[in-house]
């Protein structure tokens, strides 16, 4: 009884630190606290879920340690390895692991059929469902992110039948298996298993570009639904607790993205464009991107009266962040208004340049979102574009025919004057080419972005 009473008490203690740690998530001050108080509640949960009297457990004590010991050390090396470039896709990976997890709880729950009711049946088949997808789908998104795929959207002829199919199949297997009850089939479970799988990766194979941001939070609230799901099959409620948590906030940042890229979800899931198709060009027809010294940009800064940095991926590649609060420092310390004009889908993951520019010690109201950055645009002197692309790209407003064309993007060409800070003239992660940079507004800064920060702030310091 008494411990009963001390596994609850965990229980409620780990769900309060798991919603206290998503509260606290919400701030980059205080955003590390909130990270270790939701670790709290996942120590307690692991601690109650040790004690909880299961049937048959203790006989496994070994295998629960090794795998805890297996877990927290590839998990460990990975973090502190983990490149902040690669952080998306280890995000991706991770999440593919969850919805692994619960496939293989699901298999076994409706192998041994220990809740053999109709509703444990249907639970587990729901579990294996969700979390299968939300595997296979989840590998196929570390891959594009990481680059191991010819091409980031991956399109057979009819793929939406194909999916349309897959998915109907998938249901219909799903539904006579939960018609078979406690007597279900192993052969038509493993089918099941493998529909699931096979349409995690057809459902994520023609969603690419920049349309990647909507189906990397929708994989994530899958993963919290499946884990929730998998709560329930063991009547573990901070399991359903926290499946809930990542599964609510997953939607939640799904719709978000979908706004920021104007889009129903429908749009994104049936849609499947937003990538490929453009090129590398060097230039379209005749146009020249004209260029700017390390010299005279510094100049044009440091005589400026407000400057708006758009910082991008090209940011995170070149670790450029401290560098570019260097040139910050410098310009506020000649009374220049320095801001910074956030896209919600800059970089490769939701919330990658908040995080990179907290890292940074920029002060968060320096970071203005996208609405209030497109208001404050046409009274700047100067936009710096720092490795972003896609998120600056004009044909996204008046190119009816581009990929990309309905998304919200910063409206730079509107400020007086733009820098453009790239290595060259190659496409962002869309693939499409960016008209701005042959704008009159606009000057190339072409380089690493680190390096030619750094050379400003010489320049800067020189003058
Ligand atoms: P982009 O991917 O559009 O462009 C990045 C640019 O950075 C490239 O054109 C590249 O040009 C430049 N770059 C790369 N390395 C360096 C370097 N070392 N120094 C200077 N520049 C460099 O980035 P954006 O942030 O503008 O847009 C994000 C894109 O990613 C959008 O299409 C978005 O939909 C997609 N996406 C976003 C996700 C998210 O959750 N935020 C997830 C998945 C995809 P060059 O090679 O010439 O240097």
């Amino acid at each position: 009884m008494a411990i009963d009473f001390f596994i609850n008490l965990a229980y409620l203690l780990g769900a309060v630190g798991f919603v206290w740690g998503l509260r606290l998530l919400s701030s980059p001050d205080t955003a590390r606290r909130g990270n270790i108080y939701a670790g709290v509640g996942m120590g307690l949960a692991i601690i109650a879920a040790l004690v909880a009297p299961l049937e048959g457990a203790n006989n496994n004590y070994g295998w629960i340690i090794g795998g805890i010991a297996v877990g927290a050390i590839a998990g460990g090396i990975s973090a502190r390895r983990i490149q902040m470039t690669a952080m998306p896709q280890m995000v991706s990976i991770f999440n593919g692991l969850g919805g692994a997890c619960a496939v293989v709880l699901a298999m076994v729950e409706l192998v041994n059929m220990s809740n053999p009711t109709a509703g444990g049946i249907g639970i587990a088949l729901l579990t294996l469902l969700i979390g299968g997808v939300a595997f296979t789908g989840s590998l196929l998104a570390f891959a594009k992110l990481q680059g191991l795929v010819w091409d980031s959207t991956i399109t057979l002829p009819k793929h939406n039948i194909i999916n349309m199919v897959l998915l109907v199949g998938t249901l219909v297997v799903g539904v006579m298996l939960y018609l078979q009850g406690a007597d279900m089939s192993l052969g038509l479970l493993l089918t099941f298993m493998g529909l699931t799988l096979v349409y995690g990766f057809s459902f994520v194979a023609p969603i690419g570009g920049a349309d990647m941001p909507v189906v990397i939070s929708l994989l994530n609230s899958f993963t919290g639904l499946s884990a929730a799901a998998a709560g329930l099959i063991y009547g573990n409620q901070l399991m359903l607790v926290g499946g809930i948590l990542v599964g609510a906030s997953g939607t939640i940042l799904t719709v978000l993205m979908c706004e920021a890229m104007n889009r129903s979800l429908l749009n994104v899931l049936i849609g499947g464009f937003g990538g490929g198709g453009g090129s590398a060009a060097k230039g379209t027809g005749d146009q020249v991107a004209k260029e700017v010294t390390v010299n005279d940009a510094a100049i044009q800064l440091y005589y400026s009266q407000s400057v708006m940095i758009v910082p991008g991926y090209g940011l995170a590649v070149a670790q450029a962040q401290k560098v570019c609060k260097e040139v910050d420092d410098l310009l506020e310390a000649n009374g220049v208004d320095v801001k910074y004009a956030i896209h919600p889908v800059a970089g490769r993951m939701p919330g990658h340049m908040n995080v990179l520019l907290a890292e940074a010690d920029v002060p968060y109201p320096k970071l203005l979102d996208l609405d209030d950055a497109n208001d404050a645009i046409p009274n700047t002197d100067i936009v710096v574009i720092v490795g972003a692309n896609d998120v600056v790209n004009p044909s996204a407003l008046d190119d009816p025919g581009s990929p990309i064309y309905g998304m919200p993007v910063l409206n730079v060409w509107e400020a007086k004057h733009v820098i453009v800070l790239k290595r060259s003239m190659s496409p962002g992660y869309a693939g499409i080419q960016n008209p701005l940079f042959f704008h009159d507004k606009n000057r190339m800064l072409f380089g690493d972005a680190k390096d030619s920060l750094s050379k400003v702030v010489s320049e800067l310091k020189n003058l």
